[in-house]
């Protein structure tokens, strides 16, 4: 068997080279390779020091407490860690959430974005958030509707948070990319400039079309615990 270290570093490794190769052939103009997010949840802190090692420094959790528990000394042993909110957030964990995370994929609903925007104030510190779209429009999943979507945005920014794009998880079975392609071109429409998608198994797809940030978990770290 291999050591878990060096199976998480050639991961990585490899992990990077597809991403590079995927970005050289996409046709869409976007400016530079999407940045990686290592998605730790359920993951060893053994194996995060070795992502840590090699240079990794974007993380994804999907669940408050949990990040706080881990990311709290890790980030301050690493203040140069960004993390990112990948799960859904609710409002009684906002609190806990802004001091933590640097940045929140899953906005998604006007309560949620009063409650974030408020504790952003009371904090002084102003994350830059993407909307969560139900592209697949299922309704157990979090997300607004591609028709919501732009009535949404303009009240996040009248609010005054700092929308920064659009982030979609594809109803599970299906093929990833016409939702890919929807986020895209509702980013597009909506004048966003990033789009959150692409996981272990789909994050070339999302490349193609146009991910700036893709997360993932298993595909680095391999299975959860
Ligand atoms: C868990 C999770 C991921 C990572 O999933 P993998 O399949 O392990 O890459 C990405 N995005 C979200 C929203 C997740 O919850």
């Amino acid at each position: 068997m291999q050591n878990p270290s060096s199976e998480v570093a050639q991961r990585l490794q490899t992990i990077h080279a597809r991403i590079k190769e995927g970005f050289a052939q996409t046709r869409l103009k976007t400016n530079s390779p999407p940045l990686l997010i290592a998605v730790s949840k359920g993951q060893s802190e053994q194996k995060i020091h070795v992502a840590l090692g090699w240079g990794q420094r974007d993380f994804g959790e999907n669940r408050v407490q949990e990040a706080v528990a881990r990311w709290q000394r890790l980030k301050a042993e690493n203040p140069d860690i960004k993390l990112h909110l990948i799960g859904p957030l609710q409002t009684n964990k906002v609190k806990e959430a802004v001091p933590l995370f640097d940045v929140i994929h899953t906005l998604d609903r006007a309560r949620l974005a009063d409650r974030l925007f408020e504790e952003m104030q009371k904090q002084s510190r102003f994350l830059p958030c993407f909307i969560q779209i139900n592209t697949g429009e299922e309704p157990q999943k979090s997300g607004v509707t591609p028709y919501d979507a732009p009535e949404f945005l303009s009240y996040c920014k009248k609010l005054g948070l700092d929308v920064t794009g659009l982030m979609c998880i594809p109803p599970m079975g299906e093929s990833p990319a016409p939702h890919f392609a929807l986020l895209y071109k509702m980013a597009i429409e909506l004048k966003l400039s990033h789009l959150s998608m692409g996981m272990s198994a789909d994050f070339e797809t999302a490349i193609r079309f146009g991910a700036t940030h893709v997360r993932l978990g298993t595909a680095i770290f391999g299975e959860r615990e």
